[in-house]
């Protein structure tokens, strides 16, 4: 066991756990965050569309040196069926404002410029870490984490659990139900490369200004899902998800959606000549109010 004392233990370096310790720590007290990855943000999976708000509160000047791609002047959104869709688009030239509030980010990059904001606020940092279960005292307050290193028990007034949507830490310690199927999106995306040029011409853009597309109809077959296509600086991001109980019952696969989607012919143009350099998969909570499990009990909360 390590035998220094934390005021709170952070469990992932997500966005949640992220501004859990960074608030925590810029308030004077002693955190330690854990991170299975091998760094934060690698194993994170997002659009990704920032909205600024939040941070803006954390970090005021976040502008001056956060990882941001393009700030968000127009949002499309297409009903689509087989060859064709109609749009709704909305494209304002209010958004190209001093302060934008919503940005595209790719989560390798931010997470781990906000994980070094939560170094300098003075919280120990440790990746490559997985906590492996809760310890409970006699009473069954949570008291600390046992993680997979040698001596790896560690204690604190309170473990913040931020492991994201599977939440199987918060469910092997019988916190929280696993996410159900009807309550949960499997999605995937892939990272296409272009000169930056040319994602500013196929998007109607200059300089930083970005664009975003959700799109809904055919694409899903049928199920309960959306695809988006998001414009970074050098690489557009594509994606889609749908429902995990839809996916269960046909015999869809989310890379054969995809790829549907990455052939539409209001989409290949899109990304044609481009090369793919990242392909992810993750679950999305969709759930809403009503699948927000317990957030907290003795020595433990859930962000
Ligand atoms: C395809 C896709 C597109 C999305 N698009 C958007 C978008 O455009 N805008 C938006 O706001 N949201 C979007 N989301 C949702 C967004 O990604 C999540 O809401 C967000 O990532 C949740 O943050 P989190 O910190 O709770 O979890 P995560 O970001 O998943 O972070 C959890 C962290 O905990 C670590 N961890 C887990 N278990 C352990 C353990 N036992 N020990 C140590 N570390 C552990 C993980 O490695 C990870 O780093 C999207 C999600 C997906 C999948």
């Amino acid at each position: 066991m390590i035998e220094e004392k934390f005021d709170a233990i952070v469990v992932g370096a997500g966005m949640s756990g992220n501004a859990a310790a960074l608030a925590m720590a810029k308030r004077g007290m002693k955190v330690l965050q854990l991170e299975r990855g091998e760094y934060a943000g690698s194993k994170n999976v997002q659009g990704a569309i920032l909205y600024a708000d939040m941070l803006e509160k954390l970090i005021p000047d976040f502008r001056d040196d956060a990882p941001l791609e393009r700030h968000l002047v127009e949002q499309r959104f297409w009903m689509m069926d087989d060859r064709s869709h109609v749009g709704v688009h909305y494209r304002s030239e209010d958004f190209n404002e001093e302060r934008p509030n919503r940005y595209t980010i790719i989560r390798a990059q931010f997470d781990k410029w906000f994980s070094s904001k939560v170094r300098e606020a003075g919280a120990t940092v440790l990746c490559e870490t997985t906590v492996t279960e809760l310890v409970r005292d006699a009473n069954g307050k949570v008291i600390g984490v046992r993680t997979d290193r040698r001596d790896g028990e560690i204690h604190a007034d309170v473990v913040v659990l931020a492991e994201g949507v599977n939440g199987l830490l918060g469910t092997r310690a019988r916190l929280r139900e696993r996410p159900k199927p009807d309550k949960v999106a499997l999605a995937v995306k892939e990272m296409h490369f272009l000169p930056r040029e040319t994602i500013e011409a196929r998007f109607n853009l200059k300089g930083d200004e970005g664009v975003v597309v959700e799109a809904a109809g055919t694409i899903s077959c049928g199920m309960t899902g959306m695809g988006f296509i998001y414009a970074n600086k050098e690489c557009i991001s594509i994606g889609i998800g749908c429902i995990v109980a839809d996916f269960q019952s046909t015999a869809e696969t989310p890379y054969g959606l995809l790829d549907r989607f990455k052939r539409h012919p209001s989409v290949a143009p899109l990304i044609e000549g481009s090369e793919v350099k990242e392909y992810s998969a993750h679950l999305i909570p969709e759930g809403g109010y009503k699948a927000i499990p317990q957030l907290y009990g003795e020595g433990w909360v859930v962000v």
